[in-house]
């Protein structure tokens, strides 16, 4: 007989990694709280059609990647259905949200979820069948303010905060608008004919998708592809006068608390219900599938499968990403401190405790050095002990603006103390 495994796509995850899933979890709940969401769980089997129309049946999770199946009736009372294993939650979340009313208090609803989906795709490094994701969801009536560019922003910056917590470093923000609902149709039909002399020319995928969803041909990762995409229409230019200004106003925001992030206009997302602000935070260290998490706001939702009118913004990070990055990390940096503070002379010892202690106060990992080192040495032991080095000279006390230097990237900046924290969190 053949020993029995884990299927395809699927696997068992162990101690002592499991330990690395929980922390990622509890850091995850933790953040969430402090933002005021609450937890939600819903089935992980779901209607098919609860996908089939919340997902949209052109893009490629429902036309491609469910795991459906035709229940059987039981009884005389039951009908057999079709029912699917939930590829993404936001659907369940927002079905969840009519069939209990929970619009009718008035008041936003902050949802998160921890829990497994299910696709049928190509397994590889960062790409599993079952998979895992955190996610959250913002939802409520207009009345609530659930369309406010403050939410996508409070999100946004949540996301930052939590990345920071922990301990990823050199995450990227990547942020477009898709537009309104009336404003999609008017793009796609742009992009519609532009694609129509040039999809010849691409890939089977993009030849199919030009005529059954244009815009899944943007995210089309084939590099021969690249040059015709690059050339295609651009979302920016067909967005109406509001959905530009809610965008505007997103970037306002973000730039305000100091959340950096970069605008890609062919950022559209695989998933048919987001309209205006979509977002992707990525990583360099995880190589091809390189999203650490994906979002945007789905204004529409709730009134395609049946609900009223209840506009919201959500996201789901992969949790199997979240620990490979983690993992590769640890492997790179070993047992890396975040900082090392260093006073210049004896004189700086009692600030630099002070220094050392604030940081350690916020989260981070500090290792504390000593004034009777000549700035040589200190440089030596930092780089041996930490990511960072932090140089606290009579200056520097003064004046609150301190000398911090990358040892990886071998850059040496001014920051000023308030800025401290957050330099010495990204990457
Ligand atoms: P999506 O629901 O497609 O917007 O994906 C959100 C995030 O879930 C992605 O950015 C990935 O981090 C993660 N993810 C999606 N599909 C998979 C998968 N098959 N395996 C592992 N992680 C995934």
């Amino acid at each position: 007989m053949s020993t029995l495994k884990a299927v395809r796509g699927t696997r068992d995850l162990l101690p002592p990694e499991t330990g690395l899933w929980n922390f990622v979890e509890e850091t995850a709940r933790r953040v969430f709280a402090r933002y005021n969401f609450w937890e939600i769980r819903t089935p992980i089997f779901e209607e098919t059609q609860l996908f089939t129309r919340g997902v949209g049946e052109e893009t490629d999770i429902v036309s491609k990647e469910m795991y459906t199946w035709e229940d059987r009736a039981r009884a005389q009372s039951e009908k057999s259905q079709s029912l699917t294993l939930r590829p993404e939650n936001t659907a369940g979340v927002v079905r969840a949200y009519i069939e209990h009313k929970l619009g009718e208090t008035g008041l936003l609803q902050k949802l998160y979820y921890i829990g497994p989906q299910f696709r049928r795709e190509r397994p590889q490094k960062g790409r599993y069948r079952q998979f895992y994701q955190i996610g959250a969801e913002v939802i409520g009536p207009p009345s609530a303010g659930s369309e406010s560019p403050l939410r996508d922003a409070e999100v946004l910056e949540m996301l930052a905060t939590l990345l920071d917590e922990l301990g990823i470093h050199g995450w990227k923000l990547v942020l477009n608008s898709v537009g309104s609902s009336s404003d999609r149709p008017r793009y796609v039909a742009a992009l519609r004919e532009a694609l129509q002399d040039k999809a010849l020319q691409m890939c089977v995928d993009c030849q199919r998708r030009a005529e059954t969803n244009p815009l899944r041909v943007l995210d089309c990762k084939v590099p021969e592809d690249q040059p015709i995409i690059e050339s295609l229409p651009k979302i920016a230019d067909y967005l109406d006068e509001d959905s530009r200004a809610h965008f505007a106003a997103v970037c306002a925001a973000l730039d305000a608390c100091g959340v950096k992030y970069e605008v890609n206009p062919r950022l559209v997302r695989g998933l048919d219900y987001y309209t205006r602000t979509t977002f992707e935070f990525t990583h360099g260290g995880l190589g091809a599938q390189n999203a650490l998490l994906g979002g945007g706001r789905y204004d529409g939702l709730s009134e395609v499968i049946g609900g009223p009118k209840a506009p919201g913004i959500g996201f789901a990070m992969g949790e199997d990403r979240l620990v490979l990055t983690l993992q590769a990390q640890a492997a790179q940096h070993g047992k890396l401190a975040d900082a090392y503070v260093a006073p210049v002379g004896e004189a700086q010892n009692a600030a630099a405790l002070d220094l050392a202690r604030e940081l350690r106060r916020a989260g981070l990992q500090v290792e504390l050095g000593d004034g009777s080192f000549r700035v040589k040495k200190s440089f030596e032991i930092g780089n041996k002990l930490a990511r960072k080095i932090v140089l606290l000279g009579e200056d520097e006390v003064k004046s609150g603006i301190l000398t911090v230097k990358d040892f990886a990237k071998g850059e040496q900046v001014k920051v000023a103390r308030a800025e401290l924290v957050t330099v010495l969190r990204q990457g």
